[in-house]
């Protein structure tokens, strides 16, 4: 069990997901790119990516540019620790979202709601999912 992990993200980040996911009526979606270690993800950068579906219920990361953010970030020293979506509705992971999470264990899922303008961080770890803490800085 990891439920002691936290994700260390600044405010300003929150910030900006926030705004833009208020301003569309579609799922939100990009990269949380940064360092971790063994209980601690470090968010440094988001980087918002096409929703591919295009849908409000929805979202896809386009290949391409998680390939392209991916090598950009192990070039300046940083990795993917995570991905970010918006919820029109409680930032809680949907069944989909549960199913592409355990295809992605040990990375950080922050889901947003464009509505209540709230949000939650979740992990897979040991094929469980798990809240934990975000820590604003
Ligand atoms: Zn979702």
């Amino acid at each position: 069990m990891k439920a002691s992990m936290k994700v260390h993200i600044p405010k300003s980040l929150i910030f900006e997901i926030l705004e833009k996911s208020k301003r569309t009526h579609l799922e939100i979606c990009g990269i949380l790119v940064g360092t971790e270690d063994d209980l601690n993800f470090m968010v440094k950068e988001v980087h918002f990516t096409e929703n591919t579906l295009s849908s409000s219920i929805r979202f896809q990361i386009d290949a391409k540019e998680f390939i392209r953010i991916y090598e950009d970030s192990v070039e300046r020293g940083l990795d993917v620790v995570g991905f970010f979506h918006s919820h029109p509705s409680s930032p809680y992971p949907s069944s989909v979202d549960e199913m592409y999470m355990s295809l992605w264990p040990n990375k950080v899922w922050l889901i947003v709601s464009s509505t209540e303008l709230s949000y939650k961080a979740f992990i897979v770890a040991d094929n469980r999912i798990t809240e934990i803490e975000i820590v604003e800085n």
